[in-house]
């Protein structure tokens, strides 16, 4: 029982203390953990969660919840696990729910699954939320399944846009809540970190000739 004093001691100024985390994914040893703040992404999947499972490369995690974007080694694996440091690159803390997710991952499998939880989740009052969570996961269930339209990074951006306006973090709504927003950092992460994987899903467009000559996108 030391007090208040000698716990704010602990951690970075900013994000002081203690926090509990869900660790789960593609980790030798996902769980509940009670970490202290401001330790690296680095050292909280590979010390604490023991690395990655069979030996893979780490792809990609989500730092806090389904809402929170996606972050990727190469950009974010040493920051601190902190409020301000997780902010700063855009993305969040959120629920302390981490997914860690393998290299062997498809990312529009992963993303099409939050999304259609949101889609699920939408109660309806909003159109951006109620129609556009929807097509989202349609447009990803497409595309996961070999039918993508080259057409269809766009269409995901502009309906993404349309839920979330310039698609900037933190994000803005054009909803009631946060929940519609929620389906569009995934989007934005993969269309971010993985897009040429996007495009290797989407086979290329094809034309078709009507018996009159005329072409058909
Ligand atoms: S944004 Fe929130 S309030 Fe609006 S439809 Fe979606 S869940 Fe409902």
């Amino acid at each position: 029982m030391n007090g208040g004093d000698a716990y704010a001691q602990i951690g970075p100024e900013t994000s002081a203390g203690t926090r509990l985390f869900s660790l789960s994914g593609h980790v030798v040893r996902p769980g509940n953990y009670e970490i202290v703040m401001g330790m690296t992404w680095r050292e909280f999947i590979y010390d604490i969660g023991g690395g990655i499972r069979n030996d893979r490369d780490l792809k990609c995690w989500i730092p806090g919840g389904a809402s929170a974007p996606w972050f990727v080694p190469a950009e974010h694996l040493d920051l601190p696990v902190t409020i301000d440091d997780t902010g700063k690159h855009g993305s969040m803390l959120g629920s302390g729910a981490v997914v860690v997710m393998d290299d062997t991952t498809n990312v529009v499998a992963a993303a099409h699954r939050v999304v259609k939880f949101f889609a699920h989740e939408s109660c309806g009052q909003c159109t951006p939320c109620r129609e556009g969570c929807d097509w989202l996961e349609r447009i990803l269930w497409r595309i996961l399944n070999g039918a993508g339209r080259p057409s269809d990074i766009g269409l995901l951006l502009d309906v993404c846009d349309n839920i979330s306006p310039g698609l900037r973090w933190p994000p803005a709504q054009t909803t009631i809540c946060p929940l519609g927003p929620s389906a569009v950092s995934p989007i934005r992460s993969i269309l971010t970190h993985f897009r040429d994987e996007v495009e290797a899903m989407i086979p290329p467009e094809q034309v078709m000739t009507t018996r009159e000559g005329a072409t058909v996108g």
